[in-house]
């Protein structure tokens, strides 16, 4: 555990030199603390340690995580493709409070429609697919703000930014125009009226550019938790 609090400190000493480098305030930037196929006793020690987002990327092994922190103050994060299918075990979670991954009108479509039925307003960010990769999911770049219009009259979903998950570089710098890519398209969303307050950006790997782009959320597993239990 010695080890866990160690990595927390790292993580944030890092946010909050990245945001300095470029003049923010890192009480802007919220820390999502990736939590997939990480064992429950990491997740207690840093929500002792006052981290109050976990992210989760498979629905199954969200609904079971919250079972198990139900009387705690925390938030759950959806970041991994959502099938249909599963949209109901979400909506019907108080505490998932941010879907990221909005990658399909089909998929907004569901999303509002379980949402209403449990008469709720479901907050979401839309993924982009910034690096026009045809295996990963997300809306293309130049149909973002077309999907914007599209899901616009959907009263159960409220959209508060865009996501995007970057392929992995060993020099971090290289994901940089992926992550100014979601940037500019969040200010051409905001000049056509859309709020989109939040950029989720930036994972172990290059949060720290990401940061520096304008991330206002950091997806962070592996630098806080340590290697993943496959
Ligand atoms: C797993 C995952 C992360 C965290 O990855 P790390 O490299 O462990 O920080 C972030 N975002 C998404 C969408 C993920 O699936």
């Amino acid at each position: 555990m010695q080890e866990l609090e160690k990595r927390l400190k790292l993580v944030r000493k890092k946010i909050n030199k990245a945001a300095g480098r470029i003049g923010r305030d890192s009480s802007e930037i919220k820390l999502v603390a990736v939590s997939k196929q990480q064992p429950m006793e990491k997740i207690r020690f840093f929500l002792e340690k006052g981290i109050k987002i976990f992210g989760e990327s498979r629905a199954q092994e969200l609904r079971e995580k919250q079972k198990e922190f139900s009387d705690c103050d925390i938030s759950w994060h959806f970041i991994g493709h959502l099938q249909r299918n599963k949209v109901k075990y979400l909506v019907r979670m108080a505490n998932c409070t941010l879907i990221h991954s909005l990658d399909s009108l089909r998929l907004a479509r569901e999303i509002d429609k379980r949402a209403r039925k449990n008469g709720r307003v479901v907050p979401v960010l839309v993924q982009v697919n910034t690096a026009r990769d045809e295996n990963k999911y997300g809306i293309m770049p130049e149909d973002t703000i077309d999907f914007l219009s599209k899901i616009k009259d959907l009263e159960h979903i409220s959209v508060r930014g865009l996501m995007t998950l970057v392929p992995y570089f060993d020099d971090p710098g290289e994901a940089r125009p992926y992550f100014h890519c979601l940037a500019d398209l969040r200010e051409t969303g905001r000049e056509m009226g859309f709020e989109l307050a939040e950029l989720s950006m930036g994972m172990t790997s290059d949060f720290e550019v990401a940061i520096e782009e304008g991330s206002t959320m950091v997806r962070i597993g592996r630098a806080l938790f340590g290697p993943r239990d496959y």
